[in-house]
C-alpha cells in the first residue's frame, strides 16, 4: 500500500492543530488586556472591553444579542488578519488556520457559559476532547482573583502559560516600563484582592 501520503497528511494536521493553539494564545492575549488594561470607554474596541468586564459580574450576558454584536470586533480583527497575511503573501496552512479558528473564539467562550442541553451532544463531545475547552475549565477564570485562564478556546494553552506565570511576568515589565499597574477587577472578592493586583 502506498503510505507516501501519510508523512504530508499529519503535517497539514500538526498545522491545523498549531494555529488552533496560535488562536487560543491570541483569545488570552486580548483577553488579559481587556481585564488588566481595558477602559470600556475607549473608541472602536471599547464595546468589547465592556461585554468582557460586564460578564465577569453576569457570565450570561455574554450570550446577549445578535451573533453579529457578539462577535462583530472579533470578526472584523480576523478580517484584517487575513487582508494583511494576504498583502504580505504569508497566507498558509498554519496561518489559515489560526484566522479561521479565530473567526470562532467568542463563541466557543461562549459555549462555555452555556448549559449541556443548550450546547447540543455535538459541541459537547468536542469540549470533552479539550479541543474546545470545556465550562470547567473556563470556570477557574471565573473564581477567585480572575487572573488565571484567559484563553478561552481550548483546555491545552492556559496550564503552560500558567504554569510560567506568563502574564504576571507581561505585567512587571509594563510597570517597570511605564509605572502602569494593571487594573482591579470590582467582581473579585475581598479576600482574594491582594493576589489580584
Ligand atoms: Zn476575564
Ligand atoms: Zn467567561
Amino acid at each position: 500500500m502506498d503510505t507516501c501520503w501519510i508523512m504530508p497528511a499529519l503535517w497539514v494536521a500538526g498545522q491545523v492543530l498549531a494555529g488552533l493553539l496560535l488562536a487560543d494564545f491570541a483569545t488570552g492575549v486580548i483577553h488579559w488586556f481587556q481585564d488588566r488594561y481595558g477602559d470600556p470607554s475607549w473608541p472602536v474596541i471599547g464595546h468589547a472591553i465592556y461585554m468582557n468586564q460586564e460578564h465577569h459580574k453576569r457570565p450570561r450576558f455574554f450570550l446577549t444579542g445578535t451573533v453579529w454584536k457578539r462577535n462583530r470586533e472579533v470578526w472584523m480583527v480576523c478580517a484584517a488578519t487575513a487582508l494583511l497575511l494576504l498583502f504580505l503573501d504569508s497566507f498558509t496552512t498554519l496561518s489559515g488556520s489560526f484566522v479561521f479558528f479565530g473567526l470562532f473564539a467568542n463563541e466557543v467562550h461562549g459555549a462555555s457559559h452555556r448549559t449541556g442541553r443548550e450546547n447540543g451532544p455535538f459541541i459537547r463531545a468536542l469540549q470533552r476532547t479539550g479541543l474546545i475547552q470545556n465550562p470547567l475549565h473556563h470556570a477557574a477564570h471565573h473564581r477567585r482573583a480572575k487572573n488565571t485562564h484567559y484563553c478561552t478556546m481550548t483546555n491545552w494553552v492556559n496550564p503552560v502559560l500558567d504554569s510560567i506565570r506568563f502574564f504576571p511576568a507581561i505585567e512587571r515589565v509594563v510597570f517597570l516600563s511605564t509605572g502602569i499597574r494593571p487594573r482591579f477587577d470590582s467582581t473579585v472578592p475581598p479576600r482574594f484582592q491582594d493576589t489580584a493586583r
